[in-house]
């Protein structure tokens, strides 16, 4: 697989990741969204605080940038050929004489070997009266509003149980989980107030790990909804970048070197394959529908 190489990388609160390469030719900043991620080249004599400051002026335009490239996926309308089928979620669109929108659930055991032991798959299916105009904009806002709201309400066990195993696996531990929304992040780690926490013996199972820790800092880790319907090595992936940050707070080199032993180990690629494979993808559900 080709992998695509950065000079270097940090995390803009509203675009995410933005990559920066360096041309010695280069003379002006330039933007590109590639992948949905924004890409940078500027010479190498330009400081990360210089590219920030430009990003903080152009940020009205860049959003714009983002808008275009955005609508440019394939939307996907939300009617009976609808489907999302992952292992976490699945979510179908039925039509019937009732004359009220009802969302049905049922959790189904997972059978694919690679996911068998993880929670259940929750199979959501929104029952839609026959006169539903499916072309109507408003209505199709709602119906996306719908996916969206069974999403995060239910891969939480599933996301919970991942990351649980990728801080056993890496023995990162972190003090709180929650699932969140974002429109471009896939994950975020941030340090609760408080001193340092001791791990017990009977919390000591994460022990396995190359990081065996008897103290840590608390941190709380929030994954993107939309983190669940990733294929698994890239859930995990992701998991992985964000206990990571419970040691380097920052995109720094030792930061980047701990990921890459941690997916190298676990998951038997290298953070930058994981990398390049996840800017084909999207926090949103137009990525994942069929
Ligand atoms: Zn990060």
């Amino acid at each position: 697989m080709s992998v695509k190489y950065y000079d270097s990388e940090f995390e803009d609160s509203e675009f995410g990741e933005v990559y920066v390469r360096y041309n010695v030719r280069s003379r002006n900043i330039i933007f590109r969204i590639i992948d949905g991620q924004l890409w940078i080249t500027s010479s190498p004599h330009l400081s990360d605080s210089v590219i920030k400051n430009a990003i903080g002026d152009k940020r009205e335009k860049l959003r714009e940038l983002f808008q275009r490239t955005r609508t440019s996926v394939p939307e996907h309308i939300i009617d009976e050929t609808f489907k999302i089928t992952t292992p976490a979620f699945c979510f179908s669109v039925v039509c019937n004489r009732e004359k009220e929108f009802r969302l049905h659930r049922v959790f189904q055991p997972q059978t694919d070997p690679l996911y068998v032991g993880m929670p259940d798959c929750a199979v959501v299916q929104l029952e839609c009266p026959y006169q539903t105009d499916f072309d109507n904009e408003q209505r199709q806002r709602w119906l996306r509003k719908v996916v969206e709201a069974a999403l995060i309400k239910e891969v939480k066990p599933y996301l919970q149980y991942m990351l649980n195993q990728m801080s056993a696996k890496s023995g990162l531990a972190y003090e709180q989980f929650m699932v969140g929304r974002g429109k471009t992040r896939w994950g975020w780690c941030s340090r609760l107030s408080g001193a340092r926490k001791k791990l017990s013996q009977t919390e000591r199972v994460i022990e396995i790990g190359p990081y065996t820790q008897e103290e840590y800092f608390p941190h709380k880790i929030c994954l993107n909804s939309f983190t669940a319907l990733l294929p698994l090595h890239l859930a995990q992936y992701i998991c992985l970048h964000e206990l990571t940050h419970t040691r380097h707070a920052d995109h720094s080199d030792d930061f980047h070197s701990t990921l890459d032993m941690l997916t190298r180990t676990i998951l038997g690629v290298s953070a930058k394959e994981c990398e390049w494979e996840m800017r084909k993808c999207r926090t949103d559900i137009n990525c994942f529908a069929k």
